[in-house]
């Protein structure tokens, strides 16, 4: 079998993505592989495919229970033998899959980190054979990224054990430097093909909004999206109670995930959420790392974020079939104090110096002072994110809150001016909504306590809304004109192009004509990349998402393993008639067409 016939036999797929076939033939050949892509572009692939066409048996690394309890139902619904060993088993199980391991039963097998070192899984890997090892979310292994999963590090203690070495893949969606560099060296890859394919997800619309009720801009972003899955993140358990009970109390079908509920209660609300039984998660950060649902249609951040490494992540949870999805960052000013509060709080690393641990905290304050000017940033959205990555492009994608709103170009000297010369003349640092009121003329106790009333170019902007006076100050920060210090309490501070400002040069800033309209509906969608521009049946569809539903209960899987939504729609668009048209669509393999091809055939010609 060829890398293709197995990609078209198993998955359904007729061509490998960017980035794809060249991580898949290094590890063929032998040789170690380092994938970067962002979520939703198909690592999975790039070793499930060699694993298939190699001889032995392929081991994979990965984190979370959820993410292995997902691939391994993908793996064996589209016909390939795989099993997890993971602390989710009983010991009875987890021998039982040992023997079956042994006696060569499975070609994939999905291992947790902390299980490597354990005697009775070394020596298992010492009587088979083992073609490669591939490492997911192989950022876990360093201290620099978010998920640090200190038994990552056993990984090369664990292939110390074998008799030989296989080759090694390894896989994440984080970009950073210092994360590649872990990777490359904590994981002592082989002379790597080495694969960072872009960053951009095209079908991904990014929008900010900064309401005064976000409860209520909320609700206004799911009128349009009645039938429709999202997940909302919060950044407290506090919040995620709330937000989910308002929407529960409306009539909406939410569930909620946070650290504070039993792992049963987690365990079944998001199974809930996979199996479409519940269709809006309302989760902290804990959720969602290797949740591969793939047809999530909008992620709402109900709080900014730490940083866009976080938002990114989390938001690229939208629209993993390719098709148009929202990504709405609601934002407000508590979000940045909540954050710089859990970062203020933040645990050191068990094993860190001082040193280090204050190194990590720093970096943690300039992230999320990066995701602040995301925040406040009239420039392409999508543009901002790519290059904080590192991607330089166009700065216009058409296709973001910023891209769609009409701006024009105000002059805002006088205002900078005002506001730059009420901070050099303050006698103290103060924060930047403490310099904001100043320049209006607020009487908040905060200012008359200061004496800010006495400062000369108190209640100077009287006639200028606080928020465009905040979105000034903010426009200055990203511009270099001021500084926003580290630290508990950040303050604004000079920098050496402040002067030049007083001197006279100009600053001209892009002023929103109108309020972005709230998260455009969906008539826009069409604009976007994927199948919705062509017209088709929608109740077509409905009757195939019901018959996926029924067959996802009866083999106890989440319907989106059965087929995503977007090989649904293809069927729309093809209407297929026999065998052979039904191959034609995208996820539809032999394996998947053996299973349940004829039924959907039949669903089809019933219309
Ligand atoms: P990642 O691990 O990079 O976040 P996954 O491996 O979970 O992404 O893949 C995301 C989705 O893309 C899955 O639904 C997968 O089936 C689909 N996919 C992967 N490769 C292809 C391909 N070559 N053609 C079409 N869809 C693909
Ligand atoms: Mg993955």
């Amino acid at each position: 079998m060829t890398k293709y016939e197995a990609l078209k036999k198993y998955f359904g797929y007729s061509s490998f993505r960017t980035g794809q076939e060249t991580l898949v033939d290094a590890l063929l050949s032998g040789r170690d592989a380092m994938g970067i892509m962002p979520t939703g572009a198909g690592k999975s692939l790039c070793y499930q495919i060699p694993a298939l066409l190699l001889p032995g048996i392929t081991i994979v690394i990965s984190p979370l229970i959820s993410l292995m309890k997902d691939q391994v139902a993908t793996l064996n619904q589209a016909g390939i033998h795989a099993a997890y060993l993971n602390s989710s088993l009983t010991s009875g199980q987890y021998k039982t899959a040992l023997q079956n391991l042994i006696r060569g039963q499975y070609k994939i097998v999905y291992v947790a980190p902390e299980r490597l070192l354990t005697d009775s899984f070394i020596d298992a890997a010492r009587r088979i054979d083992i073609s490669m090892i591939s490492v997911d979310e192989a950022h876990c292994i360093s201290q620099w990224g978010q998920d640090f999963r200190p038994s990552y590090l056993h990984i090369p203690d664990f292939l110390d054990h074998l008799a030989h070495r296989p080759v090694i893949g390894a896989f994440t969606a984080t970009a950073t430097r210092e994360v590649r560099e872990d990777i490359l060296s904590l994981l002592a890859l082989q002379n790597p093909v080495h694969i960072v394919t872009g960053f951009d997800r095209k079908n991904l619309r990014f929008t900010v909004q900064q309401p005064a009720s976000k409860l209520k801009a909320m609700f206004e972003i799911l009128r349009s999206r009645t039938d429709e899955c999202g997940i909302i993140y919060c950044l407290t358990r506090k919040t995620v109670e709330e937000v989910c009970e308002e929407l529960i109390r409306k009539g909406y079908s939410a569930t909620r995930y946070h650290a504070g509920l039993s792992d049963t209660e987690r365990q079944h609300n998001q199974d809930d959420f996979l199996y479409d039984r519940k269709q809006i998660m309302v989760a902290t950060n804990a959720f969602g790392m290797g949740i591969d649902k793939s047809n999530v249609r909008y992620v709402i951040h109900y709080n900014m974020p730490k940083n866009i490494e976080s938002y990114y992540q989390e938001a690229g949870r939208a629209g993993r079939d390719g098709l148009p999805s929202d990504c709405i960052l609601l934002y407000s000013g508590q979000d940045v104090v909540t954050n710089q509060f859990f970062i203020d709080r933040m645990e050191p690393l068990p094993d860190t110096d001082e040193e280090t641990a204050s190194a990590i905290r720093a970096r943690e304050q300039e992230r999320l002072k990066q995701m602040t000017f995301y925040c406040f940033t009239n420039d392409c959205l999508r543009a901002y994110i790519l290059r904080y990555f590192g991607e330089y492009g166009e700065g216009y994608c058409g296709n973001c809150s910023n891209c769609l709103t009409q701006f024009e170009e105000k002059d805002m000297t006088e205002i900078a001016n005002k506001l730059i010369s009420c901070i050099k003349s303050s006698r103290r640092e103060y924060g930047l909504v403490t310099i904001a009121d100043t320049v209006h003329g607020s009487q908040n106790t905060k200012i008359l306590r200061a004496h800010l009333d006495d400062n000369p170019y108190y209640g100077s902007c009287k006639d200028i809304p606080i928020h465009l006076l905040r979105q000034v100050l903010n426009s200055l920060a990203i511009h270099g004109y001021l500084k926003i210090s580290d630290g508990e309490y950040p303050v604004l501070q000079l920098t050496d192009t402040s002067q030049k400002l007083l001197k006279g040069e100009p600053f001209p800033m892009k002023i929103a004509k109108e309020r972005p309209k709230p998260a455009t509906g969906k008539s826009s969608k069409s604009e976007a990349s994927g199948n919705s521009s062509v017209c088709y049946d929608r109740s077509l569809f409905e009757k195939l998402r019901i018959l996926r539903l029924e067959i996802a209960r009866q083999e106890k899987v989440p319907p989106y393993i059965v087929f995503s939504d977007k090989t649904l729609t293809q069927m729309c668009i093809l209407l297929p008639k026999t065998k052979e048209e039904m191959l034609c669509v995208s996820g539809i393999g032999e394996m998947k067409y053996a299973k349940y091809g004829e039924r959907f055939l039949s669903a089809i010609q019933r219309g």
